[in-house]
Parts: C-alpha cells; structure tokens; sequence
C-alpha cells in the first residue's frame, strides 16, 4: 500500500492489461481551459496509487499515460468523470473512455439524498472516513504536501469498492442498463462542456 509520485509521465508496465483503473485529476481550478491539469491520479484497485504531476508549461506529451486511459479495453472509474473527462481531452488530448462514474450512479441509486459528494459516498457505502481539506489547495507548486499526496490518493482509492456496492444496488433498482446509458454519454457531456455549453441541459425545453 503506497502513493507513488511519477513527474511528467507513468512509467511502463504499472498495471495490468485490462484491469480497471480508478482516474481522477487536480487541476488550478473549475474551468478547464484556464486552469491547466496538475496531477492526474492512478488507481488499479490493488491498494496502491500513482500520481502523475505536470509542471507549468508541461507540453502534455505523457505517452503511456495517454495510452492507459485511452486504452477501450480498460473501464475509467471516475467520481464525477464530466469534469475529468473534459480536463484530459483538454490537456491530454485523449478521450479517458469507457466510463465509469461513481456519482452518477450514485444519483441513480441513493434517490434517498441529495449528498452525492465522494466523502459521503464512502462513509455511507464503505463505512471510512477521508478528508476533504485539501481539495481546494494549490495544486500548482513546485513540492506536493504530504497532506496533498495523501488527499489526492485517498480520491481514486475507494471507487473501485464503490462500484461494486454502487452496481449491486444499480441491479436491485433495476437501473443497470440506463446507468450504462448515462456513462455512455459522459464524454460527449465532457465535450460541450469544453465546446461552449457548460451549464446548459441540451435536453432542456426552454
Ligand atoms: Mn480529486
């Protein structure tokens, strides 16, 4: 059980061919075309996790990293995937697919509460504790806290758990195949976000 910090890129060969990986991102912010990607965190379920950092003005090349998370033989785990979706085809220029989001179906299923956040999710599902503190830190300096390290580790560490109790409970209700559907459609929401239509339901009426 470890975090790893890897500058830059992945190494080689860190994970199983086809094992589903848990991805998460930090960012300088909320909009994405601003706040340049800072770390994108790695997770096979194994118990450890791998932190890719990119430094200011990174030209993003990060080949084996682009090649695990656009690997369409490999499921992404996100928690809300819409924003980190649409951060590595941002910055990566990859779509992170197929798709697995732990908040959406948790909409799906905890139809009981409005709190969908990750922190809620794992107290409620998995019965442990993780601390947000660090979600709002700078991401963007030259060392990683230890408590950042460990903040953004914590991020990809659950979901492969939560989506085992989050798929047992999409069975039960009967909503497997309309979650599928909702992940299905993440990357193109990710892809209006990016396009001009960040907080418009193009479903909508009016
Ligand atoms: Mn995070």
């Amino acid at each position: 059980m470890a975090v790893y910090l890897h500058e830059e890129d992945l190494p080689g060969d860190v994970f199983a061919p086809g094992a589903a990986i848990a991805v998460d991102t930090e960012t300088m912010g909320l909009i994405t075309p601003r706040d340049r990607l800072c770390l994108v965190q790695l997770s096979d379920g194994g118990g450890d996790e791998h932190l890719v950092r990119f430094s200011p003005g990174s030209d993003y090349a990060a080949p084996v990293l682009k090649s695990v998370l656009a690997d369409p033989a490999r499921l992404k785990l996100y928690h809300f995937g819409r924003f980190d979706i649409a951060a590595i085809r941002h910055y990566l220029n990859v779509v992170a697919a197929p798709v697995y989001c732990t908040k959406t179906a948790s909409r799906l299923v905890r139809t009981y509460t409005d709190r969908h956040g990750l922190k809620e999710l794992v107290r409620e599902l998995l019965g442990q504790d993780i601390s947000k503190q660090q979600q709002s830190s700078d991401w963007g300096g030259p060392v990683l806290s230890d408590a950042q390290r460990d903040y953004a580790a914590s991020d990809v560490r659950f979901l492969h758990r939560l989506k085992d109790e989050l798929d047992r409970r999409l069975a039960r209700e009967g909503r497997t195949a309309l979650a599928q559907a909702c992940f299905d459609f993440l990357p193109a929401r990710a892809e209006l976000d990016l396009a001009g239509w960040p907080e418009v339901d193009i479903f909508a009426h009016v």
